[in-house]
């Protein structure tokens, strides 16, 4: 079987960890969590990083540091992690959703405007399987409405927007370093912001709010999201190797789609001009006209010794929202459509070049027997 994705994890990983044994240093209040948040901001080009221990836990984080009160309301594309509108949902917020597009199945930029109320307080673009949200005129619309930017960072590290790195361009934003993220800690986190205060806050609700200074007074209830040395011990070795797990991926995402780019009735990644993809996990969507789902094609695909993973499923199809009261009679098309006909390919650092021709060539065979 050919897997979806593998960790590359035979660098410094082992050596450090070790030392977090050896020298009994493995809290988050161990070295390696700050060397970890120092090298992550630095990479990504923002002044603060604060590690947490989960993707979710950092979308949470960052809605308490710009104090999302109950009522107010967040923009997100429903085609997501439900981390996005757990996060939200949490403080007592209202997640409101859009549509993504047909290409980058990013977040449609065109329907943000019309959600946009007295209650809107926050955007929450959500960077889809390494390809870059168009963050120009979301960044245009946010200054005018007064709104706070959180990126959801979680599938792009490296990838660009107009040469500047995603998870630098909004207020506050977060990263997953779980095992499948293009960096891992196995499980694990990060929040950046160039702010100060945004910064402090994060701080702060990552570690239950405890004051600086008065250890066991407490002026707002924070959560525990800390980051264990352990965690972060491998993250510096990761960190060590990012731009050489970017650009495998890129290359990976590259020799798929040279591959797969004449295969009729299939839709592969795009990368737009503004933007280096960083292809993630190597997404494709099949043609409704060919009367395949995506089930049906990984089953396919399964039989033939290729491990995938389903598309998203919109926040808007969720059952548990449904019971909550919310999205009842929303419609979101794209969504809808991609996450019955979309799946990915296996994607992960260790894929050899003769695994993507078995893996394209299966593929290319399936779509033209059906
Ligand atoms: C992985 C992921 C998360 C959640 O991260 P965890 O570390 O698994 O909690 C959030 N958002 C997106 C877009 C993700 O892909």
């Amino acid at each position: 079987m050919i897997p979806v994705n593998e960790p590359l994890l035979d660098g410094n990983e082992k050596k450090y960890l070790i030392e977090c044994i050896d020298t009994g240093w493995i809290s988050s209040e161990g070295p390696f969590v700050k060397k970890f948040e120092e090298m992550f901001s630095r990479y990504t080009g923002v002044k603060h990083g604060i590690a947490v221990c989960n993707g979710t836990a950092a979308l949470e984080v960052a809605l308490a540091a710009i104090d999302l009160q109950p009522g107010e309301e967040v923009i997100m594309p429903t085609f997501t992690i439900i981390s996005c509108a757990l996060a939200i949902l949490r403080r007592g917020g209202i997640p409101v959703l859009v549509d993504v597009e047909p290409d980058t199945w990013c977040m449609d930029i065109n329907q943000l405007k019309g959600k946009i109320t007295s209650k809107t307080k926050a955007i929450m673009p959500v960077h889809m399987y390494g390809h870059p949200v168009d963050m120009d005129p979301i960044t245009e619309l946010a200054e005018k409405h007064k709104l706070y930017i959180i990126e959801d960072a979680a599938e792009v590290h490296g990838a660009e927007y107009k040469g500047r790195k995603c998870g630098s361009i909004g207020h506050i934003n977060c990263f997953s370093f779980y095992a499948n993220k293009i960096i891992t800690t196995g499980e694990g986190g990060m929040i950046v912001t160039d702010d100060d205060k945004l910064a402090e806050r994060a701080r702060l609700h990552r570690n239950l709010c405890f004051k600086e200074g008065r250890r066991f007074y407490h002026e707002e209830l924070g959560g525990n999201s800390r980051m264990t040395n352990l965690q972060a011990a491998v993250g510096v070795a990761q960190m060590e190797r990012i731009d050489e797990f970017v650009e495998i991926k890129r290359r990976n995402g590259i020799m798929y789609n040279g591959r797969l780019a004449d295969v009729d009735c299939l839709q592969i990644p795009v990368e737009k001009e503004w933007a280096k993809n960083v292809f993630w996990m190597y997404g494709v969507v099949i043609d409704e006209s060919t009367g395949v789902d995506a089930e049906r094609f990984a089953t396919d695909l399964k039989d033939n010794g290729i491990a995938t993973r389903p598309f998203f499923l919109g926040m808007h199809e969720q059952p548990v929202f449904h019971k909550m009261g919310f999205f009842k009679n929303e419609h979101y098309p794209v969504a809808e459509r991609i996450a019955r006909q979309g799946l990915y390919l296996p994607s992960g650092l260790t894929l050899t070049e003769e695994q993507i021709s078995i893996v394209a060539g299966a593929v290319k065979e399936l779509m033209e027997s059906d």
